[in-house]
């Protein structure tokens, strides 16, 4: 028994939610989360929503498993910390950062961990500068990254990523040394060229910007595999082998956030599978722990972890929280569900093909541009004009009204600008990927005729 009312009263009182804009919530109220379970979140009035989004890309698992439950509550009755000071380390961490290095590239040997995906790109963009102060090249210090780009919410995070918003929300962002390139979005930027060629000219992209920096001064290039909360922009196959040419030739550090395409969300366990790239280092988060627990790992290659250790002393970063043991006990359990499940291979199998053949049902719809997926990741992109591609104007919010349209169908539908996102848990299955395309459908539908489309 709730009542609802009165907690939607206590959450304006008090609690100021994540990206929200807490005028427009004190008109509408929030709905009360009250129990979720598998792909499903139940509110407080007992209304069922579809979660087509995994949270916020990391329930991967699904909610509710108890296997994940028992894991923490075991952790914690045994050590619910772990004081990583004096030179105290313990089980959980060893046999988490262990058991990550085996399933990532041979080169990538060494993980600290924290506690979010932010938390991950801060400790990989001291690592890069202190490493190359280590080696000597001081003047190595400006880092590239994309357009588009969500690489979190701290200082150097949100410098990272490049959606505009980000920078008016405070603290003088992007920090000095962050410079941003294009990113291989093929429907705005090269809608007429083959994919293979448009892979290459977009990756061409970053060598224009380190030959304009100059190659001395370029520290790293960050990225994702593909871009999730930029609208699900998937590069060509070409993209990622020539970005990896331009790293090397130019001695660039390759920086991969894996935060949200880790843990199986292309139809591989890991996003430089899919792609085929070598990293640097790496980022992982969210479906590390499948949103159970918070934590992160930042994963080090051989040549950076070398330098810091032989040649660093100490190197002063941390976090109280980083190597939680719960977390790590988390994460453990979750990555034993995945591999004895074989979820990842299961979804590949037989939940992408019906997903990418959904997206791809829009091809014909009038208010859908492009579509376009990697895996369980899919975006719907809204235009007003489907020849020419022309967007609606800003003030018009066509995204936000299409995801609400959904949410009163019982669907999590995410707009990132005017691209509907879809990112399912992996363990979806068949017969609701065709539920959620449905009830996608009808907010499509629906929004069109608002819109006169
Ligand atoms: N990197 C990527 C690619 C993300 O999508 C996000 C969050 O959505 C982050 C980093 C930040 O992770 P967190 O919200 O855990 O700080």
């Amino acid at each position: 028994d709730f009542d609802t009312q009165d907690w939607q009263v206590r959450d304006r009182a008090h609690y100021l939610h994540p990206f929200t804009d807490h005028a427009g919530l004190r008109q509408t109220g929030s709905r009360i989360a009250a129990h979720a379970e598998g792909i499903h979140v139940w509110d407080t009035d007992g209304n069922r929503m579809i979660d087509g989004l995994s949270g916020l890309g990391c329930v991967n698992l699904g909610y509710g498993r108890r296997e994940l439950v028992e894991a923490v509550a075991r952790e914690m009755a045994e050590l619910s910390y772990c004081p990583s000071f004096f030179r105290t380390s313990h089980r959980a961490a060893i046999t988490l950062a262990e058991t990550l290095t085996g399933l990532l590239p041979d080169h990538l040997n060494h993980v600290f961990f924290q506690s979010s995906g932010s938390e991950a790109n801060e400790t990989a963009m001291r690592l890069v500068r202190r490493f190359w102060d280590l080696e000597g090249r001081p003047e190595k210090r400006v880092i590239i990254a994309r357009e588009l780009a969500y690489h979190g919410s701290t200082h150097m995070a949100a410098s990272l990523s490049g959606i505009p918003p980000m920078y008016g929300a405070g603290g003088d962002v992007p920090l000095p040394g962050v410079v941003h390139i294009r990113t291989p979005y093929r429907y705005r930027h090269g809608r007429d060229m083959d994919p293979a060629e448009f892979g290459v000219v977009a990756a061409r992209w970053l060598e224009e910007k380190i030959l304009e920096i100059g190659p001395d001064r370029v520290a790293a290039f960050v990225a994702e595999p593909a871009q999730s909360a930029g609208g699900a922009i998937c590069p060509p196959e070409t993209y990622w082998p020539e970005i990896q040419r331009i790293c090397r030739k130019y001695d660039v550090l390759l920086v991969l956030d894996e935060v949200v395409m880790g843990f199986g969300r292309t139809g591989k366990w890991f996003g430089h599978r899919y792609y085929g790239i070598e990293p640097d280092l790496m980022q992982l988060g969210k479906g590390i722990t499948s949103g159970y627990l918070p934590l992160s790992a930042t994963v080090i290659s051989d040549r950076v972890a070398d330098v810091l250790i032989d040649k660093g002393g100490e190197w002063a970063h941390g976090y109280t929280y980083s190597g939680h043991p719960a977390c790590c006990a988390v994460a453990l359990e979750n990555i034993r569900i995945l591999t004895e499940e074989r979820i990842v291979e299961r979804a590949e199998a037989e939940l992408v093909p019906a997903f990418a053949a959904g997206i791809r049902s829009f091809v014909d719809h009038p208010l859908i541009g492009d579509c376009r997926s990697v895996g369980l990741m899919g975006g719907l992109e809204i235009v007003r004009d489907k020849a020419t591609g022309e967007a609606f104007p800003y003030e018009a919010h066509v995204g936000d009204h299409c995801s609400a349209e959904a949410l009163k169908r019982g669907l999590a539908l995410r707009a990132n600008g005017d691209t509907m996102s879809l990112m399912p848990p992996l363990v979806t299955t068949p017969d609701q990927i065709a539920e959620i395309f449905a009830i996608a459908r009808e907010a499509i539908d629906a929004t069109a005729r608002h819109f006169g489309a």
